[in-house]
């Protein structure tokens, strides 16, 4: 597979961040994650940023409209070929618009890595990652808050990949290592 489309679905704290940097060293594709673009506007004080902090805060989902331009601008930039999506989409109308563009640009996904961990294990990662990075975002209550937003809103999204037989499905308990060793599995199978 030449510059690999990805998406990395997975309930928040599951590791997909770390994955897709692994990825991003061994198969030279740029990570696509709104979650830290929209850190990064909140921190510019951007527009875009003020839209979203506050939503963020609360571990609420920012509004569709908002989080679908930031990916569209992002993916329509000639380094992404390839990519891996980390993050997005987490609604259906999200998997729509990002069906859309793809089909536009030519460059449909290729693979739907669904990490699975845990819900009580999740809890417990993100909140030691609170200690370690101090995210807003990752205190007890909004932490339950975007589990419950995953389950509801995003977690169906591996029925709808599944349906064009894009989802390989990788248990995401265990070290870094052994999770990565999984993912490179599934995508060479
Ligand atoms: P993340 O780093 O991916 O966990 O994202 C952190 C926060 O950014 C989320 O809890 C949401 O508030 C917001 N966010 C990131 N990506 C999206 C998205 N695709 N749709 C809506 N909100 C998002």
């Amino acid at each position: 597979m030449s510059a690999p489309r990805l998406l990395l679905l997975g309930p928040p704290g599951a590791g997909k961040g770390t994955q897709a940097q692994l990825l991003v060293e061994r198969l030279e594709i740029p990570q696509i994650s709104t979650g830290d673009m929209l850190r990064a506007a909140v921190a510019e004080g951007t527009p875009v940023g003020r839209e979203a902090k506050g939503c963020m805060d609360r571990g609420e989902l920012v509004p569709d409209a908002v989080v679908i331009g930031v990916a569209e601008e992002r993916l329509q930039k000639p380094d992404a070929e390839g990519f891996i999506l980390d993050g997005f989409p987490r609604t259906a109308a999200q998997a729509e618009a990002l069906d859309g563009l793809l089909e536009k640009l030519g460059r449909p996904l290729d693979v739907c890595v669904a990490m699975t961990v845990d819900e009580e294990q999740l809890v417990e990662r993100l909140l030691k990652r609170a200690e370690i990075e101090g995210r807003a975002d990752d205190n007890e209550e909004t932490i339950r808050n975007r589990m419950n937003v995953y389950r509801e809103q995003t977690e169906p999204l591996i029925a709808y990949y599944r349906k064009r037989d894009l989802v390989r499905e990788v248990d995401g308990l265990g070290s870094v290592d052994e999770v990565a060793d999984r993912i490179r599995k599934v995508l060479s199978p």
